[in-house]
């Protein structure tokens, strides 16, 4: 046995001026209309999404900000758009707006981008830049969400159609796709299921929420992520032109698996803001309030608590840089903008390894620091005076699934580590 040495690798996450300047631009927003008592209302209402705030932030360019300028978007990097997922994370602790609208958008409208149409792209991803219309992901089925390859939908070519039949449930934004317009990337089977390769004919496809045959059911009583629905829809002969078809036949499993890198990586960055907001908003708390005749803030209970979090919060931020830094890396050799000039590049199973390394502890800790933080405040951290609560119910829709539940992520994992034939499930 025999030590093997990795290749030093320096990294430089300074931000450059024109990350200064989109953050900048950003805090501004969020100063204004994501103040505590916005949040606060949002989460109280519920949704739909604000949609002055939806299109607010679109005005920015930083909705979908990773698609290329040719095709509408602001060709920023993955680096640029995490760092802009943590200060919404940061603002919006219940991360309704970073995750839920943000990360959904970007990470989905981004892979809509790469593999749609012409027609696909002029009537939807261009207005969901703009904020005029929706678009997300739509995998998980009533049969479950985590086996993304056990899903039941299919797609029969008729003539020049495909004929779509099926039901989506647990999907982000319905109800706002259905206000505004927009639709969703689906999969369907197009050939039989093989027990050996449930992977294979699998086929993305744009669905059109308004499309004939889509039927949208009315959305759950979600416990938190309040401001965005979440919701199902069944879609019963559903007649979808080639156009609407995402990359190539029976290739979406590839596809897909590329769509939650790009949605995990950003919610992974919006966790760092939310524990930063956790930490910023408990610390006067701590200070002031006074148990047995001290602060808080004095008990070495409290202060190791703080500390934790503090490391945690400052390696998911340095985890989630490196991991922006490689899919920046994979994706500039197609002609991304990325910042750094590393001749280099990861295998994309190497990348989403550190990916879900990421989507599992990002939420993960964020629920962990609100979890605490309720705690030092005692029974006024059980109220809705403070945003904790908000944060930590919010939070956990990532940590129970929203992108892939834990034990995915943590499979994801030891499939590199151990290698594919030790996958559990196959
Ligand atoms: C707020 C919210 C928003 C969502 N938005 C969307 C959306 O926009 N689009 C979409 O398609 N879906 C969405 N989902 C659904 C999400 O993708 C699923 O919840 C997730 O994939 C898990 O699927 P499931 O809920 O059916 O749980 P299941 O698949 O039934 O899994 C149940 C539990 O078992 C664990 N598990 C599964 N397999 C294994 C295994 N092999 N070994 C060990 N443990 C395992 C899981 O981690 C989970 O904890 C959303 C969910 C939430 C909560």
């Amino acid at each position: 046995m025999q030590y093997k040495r990795r290749r030093k690798i320096v990294f430089d996450f300074t931000e450059t001026e024109n990350q200064k300047l989109m953050i900048k631009s950003v805090k501004e927003f969020c100063d204004r209309y994501l103040t505590s008592e916005k949040i606060r209302e949002m989460d109280d209402k519920g949704h739909p999404y604000p949609r002055d705030i939806a299109e607010g932030l679109c005005s920015l360019g930083i909705v979908m900000g990773t698609v290329p300028m040719e095709h509408g978007g602001s060709g920023i990097d993955w680096m640029t758009q995490g760092m802009i997922a943590e200060v919404i994370g940061y603002y919006d602790p219940t991360i309704a707006t970073a995750a839920g609208f943000m990360a959904v958008e970007t990470g989905w409208g981004f892979t809509i981008d790469r593999y749609c149409s012409k027609t696909v792209r002029e009537k939807y991803i261009k207005p969901a830049i703009n904020g005029e219309k929706f678009v997300g992901i739509a995998t998980t089925e009533p049969g479950g969400g985590s086996d993304v390859a056990g899903f039941k939908s299919t797609a029969k070519k008729e003539g020049d159609e495909w004929v779509i039949n099926g039901e989506k449930t647990f999907i982000s934004g319905t109800e706002e796709c259905q206000k505004w317009g927009g639709g969703y990337w689906i999969n369907v089977r197009t050939g039989p299921t093989l027990p050996e390769a449930p992977h294979r004919n699998m086929t993305s496809f744009f669905l059109p929420i308004d499309a004939d045959g889509v039927e949208v059911q009315e959305p759950y009583r979600d416990a938190g992520r309040m401001a965005i629905s979440t919701g199902g829809f069944t879609m019963k002969d559903v007649r979808l032109p080639e156009e609407y078809r995402l990359g190539e036949v029976n290739k979406g499993f590839y596809y897909t698996m590329e769509g939650f890198d790009n949605a995990r990586l950003l919610i992974a960055f919006s966790c760092v803001g939310v524990i930063q907001r956790v930490i910023d908003e408990a610390t006067p708390y701590i200070k002031e309030r006074k148990v047995f005749g001290r602060p808080l803030a004095k008990y070495e209970a409290i202060q190791f608590e703080l500390a934790e979090i503090y490391l945690e919060m400052e390696a998911l931020r340095l985890m989630a840089q490196k991991t922006a830094w490689m899919q920046d890396i994979r994706y500039q050799e197609e002609g991304m903008p990325a910042k750094t000039s590393e001749a280099r590049t990861f295998k994309p199973t190497e990348v989403a390894k550190w990916i879900s390394l990421i989507k599992w502890k990002g939420p993960s800790l964020a629920l962990d620091a609100a979890r605490k933080a309720m705690l030092w405040f005692g029974a006024a951290g059980y109220t809705k005076d403070y945003l904790l609560e908000a944060a930590w119910r919010g939070v956990m829709s990532y940590v129970v699934g929203a992108e892939g539940g834990l034990n995915i992520q943590k499979i994801v994992v030891a499939r590199e580590l151990l290698g594919k034939e030790f996958i559990p499930y196959k």
